[in-house]
């Protein structure tokens, strides 16, 4: 909006994807003289909270969504230290939330806030860094594209990995054992956005659910830990 000379009259302008540099925030309150509101939030749970007007990190608003701050072996840790945020709960009905890793990290403050909000905030956040495939001729493709695609296939569940040399593997779990699904007609949708140059693997695997927990699946097929 700044680059392109938009104008506008707003009470309030709030930044939602991604987190929100100082300088810019600074920019925008300045040309439209409104407060310039950073949110943080996930495509998973949408809003968890606000950036405080003192700058004392992020209040957590939503009700519905428990939010935790955890170490490497699922536990909390005392406030201050810092942590994975994890949400528990969540507003899609077909999407529930069981101490869900963001990839994000954060640490806990429970003290009230000399802003006057004394909702528990989330301090040092820092954000889980965008993950994008890169297709046959080094572009960049969101995974949300994927996932598009995708949608035109009856299956439970799916799981995606791009190489070190590029070359792509997907499982793909069929709705029952007997559905058939065809590895071929998948592969042709995939290069559709993944490129012609691109090498793509379809893997049918009716337990797909029970081998993506088992680390030796992983170790087998990728050498993916510790790399
Ligand atoms: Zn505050």
């Amino acid at each position: 909006m700044l680059k392109w000379g938009i104008d506008g009259d707003f009470g309030v302008l709030f930044s939602t994807a991604v987190s929100m540099p100082g300088d810019l925030a600074g920019r925008l309150k300045n040309k439209y003289s409104c407060d310039v509101v950073d949110w943080y939030s996930t495509t998973e749970t949408g809003p968890i909270g606000y950036e405080c007007r003192k700058k004392n990190g992020f209040h957590i608003l939503p009700h519905d969504i428990y939010v935790e701050v955890i170490d490497k072996n699922n536990n909390p840790v005392e406030p201050g230290t810092k942590g994975e945020i994890t949400v528990t709960g969540g507003r899609n009905p077909y999407l529930p939330m069981l101490r869900y890793r963001t990839g994000d990290f954060a640490s806990i403050d429970n003290t009230p806030c000399p802003c006057g909000d004394h909702t528990p905030r989330l301090v040092g956040l820092s954000g889980r860094k965008p993950v994008l495939y890169i297709d046959g001729d080094g572009n960049p493709v969101n995974p949300v594209d994927i996932g598009r695609v995708l949608r035109t296939i009856p299956f439970l569940q799916h799981m995606m990995f791009q190489r070190t040399d590029k070359s792509f593997d997907i499982w793909i779990r069929p709705v029952t054992k007997d559905s058939r699904l065809n590895e071929d007609k998948i592969q042709e949708k995939l290069m559709l956005i993944l490129g012609k140059k691109s090498i793509v693997r379809v893997h049918i695997d009716h337990e797909l659910d029970v081998n993506m927990q088992t680390e030796s699946f992983y170790d087998s097929e990728f050498g993916l830990f510790g790399d």
